[in-house]
């Protein structure tokens, strides 16, 4: 594979397939530019060679073509700022304007093109559309790590119609962490897993009872767990056809030699709401009328341990419903006890998947962990052992 330091761009003009796909108010002001801001060194690095970019993305989910809400020209100044250029637009990925806007641009510019989903043959990963956008550019790079688990026509199909085909930098950074995460952890290897659901995170459970020391279990799929030992769960979030999986898992684990750490106790709820009533039940005795929303105080202790003796930690998924404060208190003291693991023990961690990377953030340390991931639903399905399309498209 290709990578961008090996690769010379001067005089090329690069096609690069980013994620900028950052969510925006009702004033279309982006409200959080992690994405863009993670993409900027590969952007850098191409300009500094002498060559230029020819940026293209798509924007939230647009259904029937062209929408205001959802067109990449609200980035143009954000990102001219950022990069301190005037970056030029295109108001269509592909067509005549765009041909020529592209054929235009000298190096050390930046174009950045229309959202590729106002075409549905993007998402269909259609060849002919696919061929066009590659007229744009005379090398491909993807750096769009997010969308690499989906065989669309810019982050996979495009890579035939190109023989230079490079890695951008975020993208090789997700792939080098997962792979030492999966390959090559230092021991014990803590893998924390949390979220909604397990039939979301069933794969990787799995792939992980092959690989780590310890597996803690928390956030609303615990409840499966001990619904399906025979515990009283209330209310609290509960896949029945999944517990006999539940259990499985449990027993696998034990054959495997793998530590298997549940929570002790739950911050419960009388509804789903920020201000609920409150009460720390033990696990397994939560009455009718409550729901489990969070790990107790004594859940928070038990997991700190293992995890301030951990070498490498995986985070995937909350502890509880993080988004309202008053149940986050098991996240947040989570998210410190992996500061403190990688801060004071040296532990590699990365934290990834679903909505990990904002459970960290909204914490306050995403800045202190070993390496966050923008990866979400690719990270997981990539830790799971598939081959993603994007990561395909440029060997
Ligand atoms: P995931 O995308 O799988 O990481 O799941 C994240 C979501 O799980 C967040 O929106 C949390 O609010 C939710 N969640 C975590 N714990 C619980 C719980 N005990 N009950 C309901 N939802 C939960």
């Amino acid at each position: 594979m290709k990578t961008l330091d090996t690769y010379d761009f001067l005089g090329k003009k690069a096609l690069i397939r980013v994620d900028f796909n950052v969510p925006l108010n009702d004033k279309y002001e982006i409200t959080d530019d992690t994405r863009i801001t993670a993409t900027i060194p590969t952007i850098k690095k191409i300009l500094k060679d002498g060559g230029s970019c020819i940026l293209m993305s798509h924007l939230g989910r647009p259904k029937d073509g062209p929408t205001e809400k959802y067109s990449l020209k609200h980035l143009v100044n954000p990102l001219s700022v950022i990069l301190g250029l005037q970056v030029k637009f295109a108001d269509d990925c592909i067509g005549a304007s765009a041909i020529e806007q592209a054929a235009n641009l000298k190096a050390g510019e930046v174009l950045l093109l229309e959202n590729l989903r106002f075409y549905k043959e993007e998402e269909k990963g259609d060849v002919v559309f696919a061929e066009k956008l590659s007229k744009l550019g005379n090398v491909w790079v993807n750096d769009a790590f997010g969308t690499a688990h989906r065989a669309h026509a810019s982050t996979a199909v495009i890579g035939q119609f190109f023989t230079d085909r490079v890695c951008g930098y975020v993208m090789q950074a997700e792939v080098e962490n997962a792979e030492k995460i999966l390959n090559n952890a230092e021991r014990p290897f803590t893998a924390i897993m949390g979220g909604a659901k397990i039939s979301d995170k069933i794969l990787l459970i799995e792939r992980l009872l092959d690989k780590v020391d310890n597996l803690i279990i928390g956030g609303g799929m615990t409840y499966t767990f001990t619904k399906a030992q025979g515990g009283a769960i209330g209310k609290s979030l509960l896949e029945a056809d999944k517990m006999p999986l539940a259990l499985e898992l449990i027993e696998k684990a034990k054959i495997k030699g793998v530590n298997l750490i549940m929570p002790l106790d739950n911050v419960c709820g009388d509804k789903f709401s920020n201000d609920a009533n409150r009460m720390t039940v033990a696990t397994g005795q939560i009455s009718e009328e409550w729901e489990g929303f969070d790990i107790g105080p004594e859940s928070v202790k038990l997991f700190t341990e293992t995890i301030s003796k951990s070498k490498t930690i995986l985070w995937n998924g909350p502890m509880g419903v993080f988004e309202f404060p008053n149940f986050a208190t098991g996240t947040n003291a989570i998210a410190e006890a992996v500061v403190k693991a990688t801060e004071e023990n040296g532990a590699f961690s990365l934290i990834g998947g679903g909505d990990s990377a904002s459970a960290i953030n909204n914490a306050g340390y995403g800045d202190r962990v070993s390496y966050v991931s923008t990866g979400g639903g690719a990270l997981l399905e990539y830790m799971e052992g598939k081959t993603l399309p994007g990561v395909a498209a440029l060997a």
